[in-house]
């Protein structure tokens, strides 16, 4: 059975002394697992810390939360693929909802960054996710269906390596989450575009994220399609992450 992934977006938050801080509180608890890995999605400039931190401990990864799709060039503020895996990022988070709506990154771009993590030897783990009037508007699967779109064309050798996470945007950040028996509707129609987009879908891990907490973590990855966790707020306390990193399968 594929490891249940557990992976932290710190987002705007820890930069490297507050990356050593959390660690430090976190990294003395955390008992690892065959069945599960820990990732952690840190700041860019948060990343090689983390990386020198975790190096020997089993199945945790470190991720970076975007990456541009150039090797190099006049990209003001921007982080390539090769920077991010020379600072220790194995992973990249790629058009997470807060890059799609707060600064309009399409899903050409998307598609751009996943085949460039690919190329570049970094995990691409590509966020699809339905806004509250598409919901509303019953129109979740064909937008998530449109979003996935973007993997249209790589080869199944390289999807093979592709992470999933399905997050509406209506439940990041809000307190709102989607039910485990809602969630576990989408991640099923995923999984199936994923088979016909030629990957091999049932090794392929598909993580739920929005409002994850402790109390509510057991029961989302206990449905079947529901591979794992991207959490946001509650990634940022040591605690309650080791409470969710410790979420039974039931
Ligand atoms: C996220 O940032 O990917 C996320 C799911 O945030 P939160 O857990 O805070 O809703």
């Amino acid at each position: 059975m594929k490891p249940l992934i557990f992976a932290g977006n710190w987002k705007m938050h820890l930069g490297p002394g507050g990356a050593r801080g959390f660690l430090d509180r976190f990294l003395p608890h955390y008992r690892p697992a065959t069945d599960r890995e820990v990732w952690f999605f840190a700041p860019a400039v948060s990343v090689a810390t983390v990386a020198a931190a975790v190096t020997g401990v089993t199945a945790v990864r470190v991720g970076i939360q975007n990456v541009h799709w150039e090797p190099k060039g006049a990209f003001t503020g921007e982080t390539s693929v090769a920077m991010a895996a020379e600072a220790g990022a194995t992973a990249a988070l790629v058009g997470h909802s807060e890059r799609r709506h707060v600064f309009g990154e399409t899903d050409r771009e998307a598609g751009l960054k996943v085949r460039a993590a690919l190329a570049g030897g970094l995990i691409p783990m590509l966020c699809v996710g339905e806004t509250l009037a598409e919901r509303e508007g019953g129109r979740t699967l064909d937008v998530v269906r449109r979003q996935l779109g973007v993997l249209q064309g790589i080869p199944a050798a390289d999807l093979a390596r592709v992470r999933i996470a399905y997050e509406p945007v209506w439940a990041i950040g809000t307190g709102r989450n989607a039910t485990p028996e809602d969630a576990a509707q989408v991640h099923a129609a995923i999984r199936a575009q994923l088979a016909e987009l030629g990957g091999p879908a049932d090794a392929m891990s598909i993580l739920y994220g929005g409002s994850v907490k402790p109390d509510n973590a057991a029961a989302l990855v206990g449905q079947a399609d529901i591979d794992g966790l991207l959490v946001g707020g509650a990634s940022l306390d040591p605690e309650s992450w080791r409470a969710i990193v410790g979420a039974a399968r039931n």
